[in-house]
């Protein structure tokens, strides 16, 4: 079976170039032709030779996912796409443009797996179950083509989508390394953003590394026995470890750390509020309110002065907020909402393969 040719980083594709005897710029050239240009096929790269071209038409895939389906909110105008992989699997990534309080701001939300494994009770995704991992290419395919089919360059990445980063880490970190390359995406550091619902070690990890990337933390809750009754992962990870290894390690000089904090009615009490800036007393964090989106569950939905009694209260403990504002609700495009189902198949946006 051919390789993904977007699985390969600089070190392997200067391996790569060496071996098949060409010289070394070749490298760059091809990510730009990759990343840049987004190429379908091998034959477009024309500073290539033919001979050169056929080489890689043989040995390597350009594009490890297929568009089967693409929806646009007619509310925010975000856009959602369903991409099938190789081995038939479902996948969805969404495009989310700026509102009046992110000036300019253009972001793209990829998934890292195919389900997930973390069964989280208010995420569709985790109801798919866990499938598998995406490789590297399959995570920079998803920007590829968004890029190419909407004509707009992306100022901004988020995992989180369908699936777990940290539980993929080798191939999301390589993938984020190589949309940092200035010849392909040229991504900032500080415009990807990890989010992870608490695997420990992986954020660890991400620390001693030295990662440059902003990392998020789905917290969600502030008391241990409720966490554990919406998410899983609670119970291998307390956060109440993962805040005190935060509160050790999370260098001050860094990005501030995001908090994911998604509101129900019985998690944004007044205690809630202290407990959520005692946790954090050493990491200096930014909290995201995340208004609880709809879905396969029953949970109770906070009305708007109960939510503003909460940001009300966390202003006052000098708690930097935001709310996220739910886009993309109306194509099930929204936070916790990707389930990678074939809504409908639309042939007209499927696009050509070469
Ligand atoms: N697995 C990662 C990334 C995917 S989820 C993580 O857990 O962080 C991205 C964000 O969407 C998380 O903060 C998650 O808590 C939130 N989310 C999931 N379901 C939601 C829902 N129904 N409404 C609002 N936010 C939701």
């Amino acid at each position: 079976m051919k390789k993904n040719i977007k699985d390969l980083d600089y070190k392997e594709v200067t391996a790569l170039i060496n071996e098949l005897g060409e010289k070394e710029y070749r490298a760059k050239q091809l990510f730009i032709w990759l990343y840049e240009k987004k190429i379908t096929c091998f034959s477009e790269m024309t500073n290539f030779s033919k001979e050169l071209r056929s080489r890689f038409d043989e040995m390597f895939v350009v594009s490890p996912l297929v568009l089967e389906d693409r929806q646009i909110s007619g509310i925010d105008g975000t856009e959602k796409f369903l991409f099938r992989t190789l081995d038939n699997h479902f996948i969805e990534s969404v495009l989310i443009r700026s509102d009046g309080n992110d000036e300019g701001r253009l972001t793209i939300c990829i998934s890292s797996q195919v389900g997930c494994p973390m069964g989280c009770k208010f995420c569709e995704t985790a109801k798919i179950g866990f499938k598998r991992n995406l490789s590297t290419g399959e995570i920079l395919d998803q920007i590829c083509h968004v890029r190419r089919i909407t004509g707009l360059s992306n100022n901004n990445i988020v995992f989180m989508g369908m699936g777990e980063p940290f539980m993929n880490y080798d191939n999301v970190l390589k993938a984020a390394d190589i949309m940092n390359y200035t010849f392909g995406f040229h991504l900032s550091v500080r415009k990807i953003t990890i989010s992870t619902c608490g695997i420990m070690p992986a954020i660890e990890r991400f620390i001693d590394e030295k990662r440059p990337y902003n990392m998020a933390l789905s917290l969600n809750d502030t008391e241990p026995e409720k966490r554990l009754i919406f998410m899983p992962v609670e119970k291998k990870y307390p956060f109440k470890s993962i805040a005190s290894m935060l509160n050790n390690k999370f260098p001050v000089s860094r990005n501030r750390l995001t908090i994911e904090y998604i509101m129900r009615k019985d998690n944004i009490s007044t205690e809630d509020a202290r407990r959520l800036k005692k946790m954090f007393k050493y990491a200096r964090i930014k909290l995201n309110l995340i208004p609880l989106n709809s879905g396969n569950h029953e949970l109770p939905i906070p009305d708007k002065s109960e939510i503003e009694a909460f940001v009300n209260e966390l202003e006052i403990m000098n708690v930097p907020v935001t709310i996220r504002k739910s886009m993309g609700s109306d194509i099930s495009g929204a936070c916790g909402q990707l389930s990678g189902k074939k809504y409908k198949l639309n042939n007209s946006s499927r696009e050509q393969q070469c």
